[in-house]
């Protein structure tokens, strides 16, 4: 029994519970899996990938389920603490990178739009697909433009200034390492 004008948090238990989850033996081979570059580079994932290229690792067994977590999520973890159950978003838009540097907490428009006003750098932003919370640096509108653009066979350093988007990234967009979804 809780004690009168107690109140109990479930979630936070269960947060409490997921960040202590991963054992030495569990950090370590997540670690070895990470191809830990340069500070400022990508770090990619060696071993399993998702259907969507994110890295992903095996954590345990429950009830015969196998349960998987994503790697960024577990490299976020690690470096960054808990991630409140919002998406975790890559500032490299690369999918399989684990570099903590390279790693953001996901947050609703509405922050974004706060911290923006704050003066601070607005990276990305969440959105919803599908009733799932998903990443978004760029519209889709801007990853068709970048397309349409490549097929009109105008140069990538020329997308690039137009639209304001990098040239690593206008590359990517291009070869489909990332928004592969906006056919
Ligand atoms: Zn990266």
């Amino acid at each position: 029994m809780n004690p009168p004008g107690s109140v109990t948090y479930p979630s936070l238990f269960f947060l409490a519970m997921r960040s202590s989850m991963y054992t030495n033996k569990f950090i370590q081979r997540f670690w070895s899996k990470v191809d830990q570059k340069g500070v400022n580079d990508c770090w990619p994932w060696n071993a399993g990938i998702t259907s969507r290229d994110y890295g992903q690792i095996h954590v345990r067994r429950e009830a015969g389920k196998v349960i998987n977590h994503k790697a960024h999520r577990v490299a976020y973890t690690l470096k960054k603490g808990p991630t409140n159950d919002l998406e975790v978003c890559h500032t490299c838009d690369n999918p399989p990178c684990c570099n903590p540097a390279h790693l953001f907490l996901g947050t609703h428009k509405e922050n974004m739009d706060d911290r923006d006003k704050k003066g601070r750098q607005v990276v990305g932003q969440m959105y919803h697909s599908n009733g799932k919370a998903k990443c978004a640096k760029y519209s889709e509108e801007t990853v068709k433009e970048i397309r349409r653009l490549y097929q009109e066979k105008t140069p990538k350093r020329e997308i690039s200034r137009r639209l304001g988007v990098p040239q690593t990234t206008v590359r990517h967009i291009i070869a489909r390492r990332t928004w592969g979804k906006f056919e």
